[in-house]
């Protein structure tokens, strides 16, 4: 898989086609998925600026600190077209922004996640632009993945699947939390990821929390366990992945196993839902629904699932009240829990995309209950 065809350049005439359509008269994009999306430049975000300035008619300057020129000529950025500009420390890039613009503009299109002191600045410099965000335009380019993304996410997934398949090396009674998620670290970088997003060990009563991290707490005997894990590969796409075990040395809480087998059969039955054409809705609700029959509706209080790509959570979502149909190419988890709070938890997550005939798994390990 070569980074033209994961970074092609046709995506800077499409993003400027878009803009254009968005009735906005550039994109400024700093550091960020959008900015990688555009250019596979992976930036590095600094207080230093570093912006590319596309706009909707005209050539696209990608403005950068003079000491990372190196890096943004390495990248494949150069490739895609765009002019490289560089400013030294202790002078004013904002100029530079107005210069790339190449004439006056009535409303720019900002990086969603741009830093407050940036888009402050370019307020300033831009004194008559409207500021709307980037993601209007840029969010509906690459909510479909190409072919090429898609085999990068597999990879992804490949490379977390493997971590889940070692857990035994390292989930062990008498273990804490921290202990084991540090094991778990070293193992995602030695799959092949190139940063670890989260690494979730959430053993017990902890596991009733979605997002709790890690802790000292050690994990005790017959404990569910949700261990929920990604990292970021060298081509800027993610993994993330949950499965829940049962640590070693003691009888699984009474009522856990039944309610596990409810949440399997949820999970299964919302991956099942994924087909072009159905909401993102009914994908919640074909998890939901299952769950709450079987009384446990607001223990699981969350959406079903995020999309996935050079960001961890991204469009698609599936939840309540997303009536836009899945098309093929669409990536995303499905992920329902059930959490009971001062007692325990359990989570299953896989990635999948939408294809034009069903639905492809990402994660393929098994789904059932992993006593270790
Ligand atoms: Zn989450
Ligand atoms: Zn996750
Ligand atoms: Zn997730």
């Amino acid at each position: 898989m070569g980074v033209d065809e994961l970074y092609p350049p046709d995506r800077l005439t499409a993003a400027r086609r878009a803009t254009a359509a968005a009735g906005l008269d550039a994109l400024l994009l700093t550091p960020g998925s959008d900015l990688r999306y555009l250019t596979g430049y992976d930036a590095h975000p600094g207080e230093r600026l570093t912006c590319l300035v596309l706009p909707a008619e005209g050539e696209p300057t990608l403005i950068v600190p003079r000491l990372e020129r190196p890096a943004a000529e390495a990248s494949p950025a150069p490739a895609t077209g765009v002019r490289i500009v560089d400013h030294v420390d202790g002078t004013d890039p904002y100029p530079l922004v107005v210069a790339a613009l190449g004439g006056p503009v009535t409303a720019v299109g900002l990086a969603d996640r741009m830093w407050a002191e940036q888009l402050l600045a370019l307020r300033a410099a831009l004194p008559d632009a409207a500021q709307r965000l980037a993601g209007e335009v840029l969010r509906e380019l690459r909510i479909r993945k190409s072919p090429a993304e898609v085999a990068a996410l597999t990879e992804a997934g490949a490379a977390i699947d493997e971590v889940h398949l070692r857990m035994g090396e390292w989930l062990r009674p008498g273990r804490t939390e921290a202990e084991v998620g540090t094991d778990i670290a070293a193992a995602i970088r030695a799959a092949g990821h190139v940063t670890v997003d989260f690494v979730i060990v959430a053993a017990g009563p902890n596991g009733a929390s979605p997002h709790h991290g890690t802790s000292d707490r050690p994990i005790g005997a017959g404990e569910p366990v949700v261990v929920d894990i990604g990292g970021t590969m060298a081509s800027g796409y993610r993994s993330d992945c949950t499965r829940t075990y049962l640590a070693g040395g003691g009888p699984a809480p009474a009522d856990f196993l039944d309610y596990y087998a409810v949440l399997r059969d949820a999970q299964r039955a919302a991956v099942a839902a994924v087909r072009q054409g159905v909401t993102g809705a009914a994908v919640d609700a074909a998890a939901r629904e299952p769950i709450a029959a079987a009384g446990f509706g607001p223990a699981f209080l969350h959406r079903t699932g995020h999309g996935i790509g050079l960001d961890g959570h991204e469009d698609p979502y599936l939840v309540a009240g997303n009536d836009r149909p899945l098309e093929a190419g669409m990536a995303f988890s499905i992920e329902p829990g059930i959490y009971l709070a001062g007692r325990h938890g359990a989570r299953i997550e896989d990635i999948v995309v939408c294809t034009t005939d069903g639905v492809q798994r990402l994660n393929t390990t098994p789904t059932e209950l992993i006593a270790l």
